[in-house]
């Protein structure tokens, strides 16, 4: 059997102080409709990234609301992430497609996790290409199968796609962020549904000032001058050396500025400690740059508390599925600046809910206007928290897929 994971207990009820009555009511009629069905979510990991993020909330709500839901992670090497390493690269627009080799590899270990899937349930939802071939190869297993995309599919290596959409075609629904990541050819199967946050989880639950200025000294911060961080993987996309570049531009008229640049990595992920070195030596022993990870012990309460201190929060990035940080500290009501790019405009009405830019000298000049007036930061702050409160929160998430199992008839 596939290793499921354990989540805590988590309860709907204690949502509605957030989410609202009418909405917690809403769920709550749904879900009674639904009561009992049998829901499985597949996944490639059960830690890192916005997928686990979401489902360590998602799970245990839909157990509280009366389904029988649980989360199972797939078993793979190094060879089959290498492999899906490559195939995620190049369905974001990566030229590099797999390799005949790590293609086989791929189809092997769905082989793999197909023959070890559990069976007799009403909806597998499939989350990510990793595990997406295994629809295929067992559909007898589930009633409805969903694929569930949580990547930027916009601009994908067109070789790549084509050789998965046919695992893609016996999917009774897929689901993605945006409406631009719907490929050709899935029409009348395809649901836009963006991600969300838990606004109770310790990432993002509210925490005095207190605490946060407490937690950020603990990392050498000087909480008396001003700070700029941007919370991201150490990837070329989400361009840390970019938000260095913003940042000195910044210093030449705010000398007092600080920056920290937060990212946790992965022990198996080469790639990201190769960038991260980039970003070192891209920082030039600047002692007012920052760059911690989490074998600095930077985990999920710390991370709020630097979304939480910070004047300005950046999110330089050239590419984004969603922007999971970018929900994250707007919802902490601090002003953000970032990239115009996938997921972000959803999230940030220009010059209401926070600032879009497409360049450094861009973000550099807006991060700048902010830190040089608090009140309008405080202003862009409160408009993206109301935002994400309305659009962006679990309960929200929720109510979406049990829409969609209704009109799957689940
Ligand atoms: N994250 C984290 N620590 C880090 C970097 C990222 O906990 O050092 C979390 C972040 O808070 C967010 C998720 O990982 O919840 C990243 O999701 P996002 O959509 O922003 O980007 P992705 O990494 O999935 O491209």
């Amino acid at each position: 059997m596939l290793q499921p994971v354990g989540v805590a207990q988590k309860h709907l009820a204690d949502y509605q102080s957030i989410a609202g009555r009418k909405m917690i009511d809403e769920i709550r009629e749904r879900a009674s409709r639904l009561e009992g069905k049998r829901i499985l979510h597949v996944s490639a990991t059960a830690f890192g990234g916005g997928v686990s993020e979401i489902l360590n909330t998602l799970v245990p709500l839909m157990v509280d609301v009366g389904l029988q839901c649980e989360w199972h992670v797939i078993y793979g090497r190094e060879e089959f992430f290498n492999a899906t390493k490559v195939m995620h690269n190049a369905l974001q627009g990566s030229p590099q497609d797999l390799s005949e080799e790590q293609w086989q590899t791929w189809v092997r270990y769905n082989e793999i996790n197909a023959s070890q899937l559990s069976e007799d349930w009403d909806v597998c939802i499939i989350h990510d290409p990793q595990p997406a071939a295994i629809r295929s190869m067992v559909p007898q297993n589930a009633r409805r199968w969903v694929w569930r995309c949580h990547i930027d599919l916009s601009t994908p290596n067109p070789f790549t796609l084509e050789r998965l959409v046919p695992y893609l075609e016996p999917y009774e629904a897929v689901v993605f962020h945006l409406d631009e990541y719907v490929p050709s050819g899935m029409d009348g199967r395809s649901h836009t549904v963006p991600p969300a946050i838990d606004p109770l989880a310790p990432k993002n639950m509210a925490f005095s000032p207190e605490d946060a200025v407490y937690i950020c000294q603990q990392f050498g911060i000087d909480v008396d001058r001003p700070l700029m961080c941007q919370v991201s993987r150490f990837d070329p996309w989400k361009d840390p050396l970019g938000v260095i570049d913003a940042y000195r531009i910044v210093k030449d008229q705010m000398p007092d500025v600080q920056l920290a640049l937060v990212g946790s990595m992965a022990t198996d992920d080469p790639e990201g400690w190769d960038y991260f070195n980039a970003t070192v030596a891209h920082a030039d022993g600047d002692p007012d740059i920052h760059l911690l990870n989490n074998l600095n012990n930077v985990g999920a309460i710390e991370v709020n508390a630097f979304q939480s201190h910070s004047d300005v929060v950046i999110q330089k990035s050239t590419r984004e599925g969603f922007g999971l940080t970018v929900t994250e500290a707007i919802w902490k009501a601090r002003p953000m600046v970032a990239g115009d790019v996938g997921g972000i405009p959803l999230q940030i009405t220009d010059g209401q809910s926070g600032f879009l830019v497409s360049g450094v000298e861009d973000c550099a000049q807006r991060a700048l206007e902010i830190l040089a007036d608090p009140a309008l930061g405080k202003q862009l702050g409160r408009a993206g928290k109301e935002a994400v409160r309305q659009r962006f929160l679990t309960p929200r998430l929720l109510r979406d897929w049990l829409e969609l199992f209704e009109r799957l008839e689940v």
